[in-house]
């Protein structure tokens, strides 16, 4: 076991923190109040390779692993939660093509994201239907050549700004399992029938596109069925054993992030004629805010790396996924706490920081579900 990072490692997980410093720090507190979409930053990652950096070379991208993906999530949420959701964002789904595409697929869908403007996303959620993804009715109904896409999503990061999306739909509605009635679609969204909504307003992660999404009849060759017909559920769980890795390292980011302010800011805010870090009970919540991030990163690498040794661990993911995104709210709770009133207010990076960590516990799998999730693998291993 060595828990030592390799020299690329480290060099990578470095160009992201400096990256990240000179491209959000700036800006992150206007676009978070504009809900405005980082296009110029996004354009300047892919050229440094930090977009959808797992892609392997052959198919365009920078050809790093997960691990290192979890750690540049992690430099970009330590700056700046909205930004880095966006750029965490731009090849969601993609993974899901690497899992299960022909490689007829992996060279057509994937090279674009780097050598162009183009965006994507993953449609799973329905306004009737978020945690409970086996009952999804959005159809996609098998006509001659092509399939024919019927219903709506809701809350679809990069439906409006997306090229493409991969979009779970009900195929199979009279399978006798309900985890054997989906399948797995890409649709342009330049296709006829396809509609996109903004929906503003959201608490946190503000500077990244999230929409409600329609389809009135979108025709899309048969061709761009990802994976089997009918085995969208369980190509879905294996996508989740992935992604939700480095979902697991925005929380460490978040959490690094709030820790840092709060120790600047106790260090030079007095009371009582003191400075507040001079106290020991700001000294302990300070200790127990770097154990929390401390033993979350380890859990978020190891869950990682286990997905790069192509042994990925729906436990290990879970347990990181529910942990990280637990510990980002509470570390980010304390650090607010310790700004005092000043950290209420939106002239403050830790109010946005506070606003983004909640989501952390609710999407790619709410903290319920990563305990089914992490209950059901304990369960079976006994
Ligand atoms: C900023 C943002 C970006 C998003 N991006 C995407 C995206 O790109 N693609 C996409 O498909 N979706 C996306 N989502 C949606 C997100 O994945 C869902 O919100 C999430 O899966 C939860 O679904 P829901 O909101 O319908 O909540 P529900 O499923 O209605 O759940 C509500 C609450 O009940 C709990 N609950 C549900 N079932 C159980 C149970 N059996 N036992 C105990 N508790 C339970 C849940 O954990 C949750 O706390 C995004 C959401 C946000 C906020």
């Amino acid at each position: 076991m060595d828990f030592q990072l390799t020299k690329e490692q480290q060099d990578i997980k470095k160009a992201a923190r400096e990256f990240a410093l000179g491209e959000f720090t700036d800006v992150a507190r206007e676009y978070d109040l504009n809900e405005t979409i980082p296009l110029d930053i996004i354009r300047k990652a892919k050229e440094l390779g930090l977009v959808g950096s797992y892609i392997p070379e052959e198919y365009g991208g920078p050809g790093f692993g997960f691990l290192e993906w979890a750690m540049i999530m992690e430099e970009f949420w330590r700056v700046d939660p909205g930004i880095g959701q966006q750029l965490s964002a731009v090849a969601f789904g993609s993974e899901e093509i690497l899992l299960f595409g022909t490689e007829e697929q992996k060279k057509k869908w994937l090279p674009r994201l780097f050598e162009s403007d183009a965006i994507m996303g993953f449609g799973i959620t329905e306004p009737d239907a978020g945690s409970d993804t086996a009952s999804a009715s959005t159809t996609a109904v098998l006509e001659g050549d092509e399939y024919v896409i019927n219903g709506s999503k809701i809350m679809i990061s990069n439906g409006n700004i997306g090229e493409f999306l991969l979009v779970y739909c009900l195929t199979d509605p009279a399978a006798r399992s309900k985890t054997g009635r989906h399948s797995i679609i890409i649709v342009e969204t330049n296709r006829e029938g396809y509609q996109a909504e903004p929906m503003h307003g959201k608490m946190g992660v503000r500077a990244s596109d999230t929409a409600s999404v329609y389809f009135n009849n979108v025709r899309v060759p048969k061709e761009n069925l990802v994976g089997t017909q009918g085995n969208g559920f369980i190509q879905l769980m294996k996508f989740f054993d992935h992604s939700r890795t480095y979902v697991a390292g925005h929380g460490v980011g978040l959490a690094q992030g709030a820790l840092e302010m709060a120790v600047k800011y106790v260090k030079a805010r007095k009371a009582f004629g003191k400075t507040i870090a001079s106290f020991q009970g700001t000294q302990f919540r300070i200790a127990d805010m770097a154990t929390k991030i401390e033993t979350a990163r380890n859990t978020v690498y190891k869950a990682a790396w286990l997905v790069d040794q192509g042994r990925p661990d729906p436990m290990v993911t879970g347990i990181a996924k529910l942990y990280a995104s637990r510990i980002a709210v509470e570390v980010v709770d304390e650090a607010l706490q310790l700004h005092g009133g000043y950290g209420y207010f939106d002239d403050t990076d830790i109010q946005r920081f506070y606003r983004a960590a909640k989501v952390l516990e609710i999407y790619e799998g709410a903290k319920e579900i990563e305990k089914m999730v992490i209950a059901r693998e304990m369960m079976g291993k006994v």
